[in-house]
């Protein structure tokens, strides 16, 4: 017989029915090649970043295109140490970050499960309200890498969205995984680099450091018409302070001197290790008729709290008046501290072009 009017309705109410999944579906999907294009950029953005910063600002701002998230920050979060923002988003200034994690910081260690909370509290939360002013809606994922925790994500979506959906947590959470392991390998080169940098007795720069920012003040002296002195000291007769009191002394006074020319130094100068007992400072915009002075205070100061008597002798130059280049200047430095041995030690001397530079091949044995 003919369709009754039943099935008519029913047909018709199958019909919007797969319609409106099927375009739900379309959008659905649509949404999900998006969010994967955007992981997608996120990590060949990630191969060519190398700092742990520059790591955090794309996470942050692949996190923030691709869900629309008004604030966030990224927080690198190390064992016994205070929790330090690597990079933040959003209108308004960054806040300063308080000095110890908050509950939901843990919880999200503690699960390793993104966090989602509609409206901090104050009295639980403490720094995330503190950097996250008025915020509303916050996604708090944990950065895992390798087992270990290494920051957090924490992200603001605002008012405007009553919840956050499932779809945006897991992703957040596969934004995050990806990250993690880019900010580990950042952090991992970051402290090989500093290895490789350093003096691991003093912590002072190593002579290759040096080297390498003398040239660069040179150049930077070059272009700005300015000075560059190079201070090089020498511990006196430190084989024989070795030979009375042992090695383990000989390294304390190295330590020692290493913490007197850092305190002795502005912000800007640079305080190396350069030998065994020889060590070496650049200071950018010091002036020749300051050199001698500056010098000779450095290395007077190393014998104070000394824990044996100390004495050394330094040697002097500035660029470009009596140097002109870091080959020149080291050679120069070098050779008014051999002049310096030669006149008794305990003293400061500044090159000078009347003791000429024909020395300068034995100026390494100050016999
Ligand atoms: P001068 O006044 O002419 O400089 O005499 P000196 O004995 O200091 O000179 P020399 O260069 O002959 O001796 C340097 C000594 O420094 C020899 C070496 O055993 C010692 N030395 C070098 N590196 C270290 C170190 O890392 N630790 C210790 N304890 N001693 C070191
Ligand atoms: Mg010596
Ligand atoms: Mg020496």
């Amino acid at each position: 017989g003919p369709p009754s009017l039943f099935n008519v309705m029913a047909f018709w109410l199958v019909a919007l029915v797969t319609t409106a999944f099927s375009s739900l579906n379309e959008r659905e999907l649509r949404r999900r090649r998006l969010d994967l294009e955007a992981l997608t950029t996120m990590s060949h953005e990630l191969e060519h970043a190398a700092a742990p910063d520059e790591v955090a600002r794309i996470v942050l701002d692949r996190v923030g295109d691709a869900f629309g998230l008004r604030r966030g920050y990224v927080l690198l979060c190390r064992e016994g140490r205070d929790p330090h923002a690597l990079a933040y988003r959003g209108p308004g200034p960054m806040q300063e970050t308080p000095r110890a994690v908050d509950a939901v910081v843990r919880t999200a260690f503690e699960t390793r499960q993104v966090q989602l909370v509609h409206q901090l509290e104050e009295d639980t939360n403490p720094m995330t309200t503190a950097i996250l002013l008025f915020a509303r809606n916050v996604i708090v994922a944990p950065l895992f890498a390798e087992g270990e925790p290494v920051g957090a994500l924490i992200l603001e979506r605002g008012e405007q969205a009553r919840r956050v959906e499932r779809r945006v947590v897991s992703m957040i959470d596969q934004f995050a995984t990806h990250g993690a392991l880019a900010l580990r390998n950042a952090l991992l080169l970051e402290q090989v680099r500093r290895l490789a940098a350093t003096d691991a007795l003093t912590g002072l720069a190593n002579r290759r450091t040096l080297e390498e920012m003398l040239e660069r003040e040179i150049s930077r002296a070059t272009r700005q018409r300015d000075e560059v002195t190079l201070v090089m000291i020498d511990l006196d007769h430190f084989k024989s302070l070795n030979d009375t009191h042992g090695h383990q002394v000989g390294d304390e006074v190295l330590r020692h001197v290493g913490r007197r020319l850092s305190e002795q130094c502005r912000d800007f100068d640079t305080p190396a290790r350069y030998g065994g007992e020889e060590f070496a400072v650049v200071l950018p915009r010091c002036s020749r008729e300051e050199a001698a002075e500056v010098a000779d205070r450095m290395r007077t100061s190393l014998a104070s709290g000394a824990p044996v008597h100390l004495t050394a002798s330094a040697g002097v130059a500035t660029f470009p008046t009596q140097a002109r280049s870091s080959d020149e200047l080291i050679r120069a430095a070098d050779h008014a501290l051999y002049r310096a041995k030669g006149a008794g030690r305990d003293r400061t001397s500044s090159w000078t072009r009347a003791s000429g530079m024909g020395h300068l091949a034995t100026a390494r044995s100050y016999g």
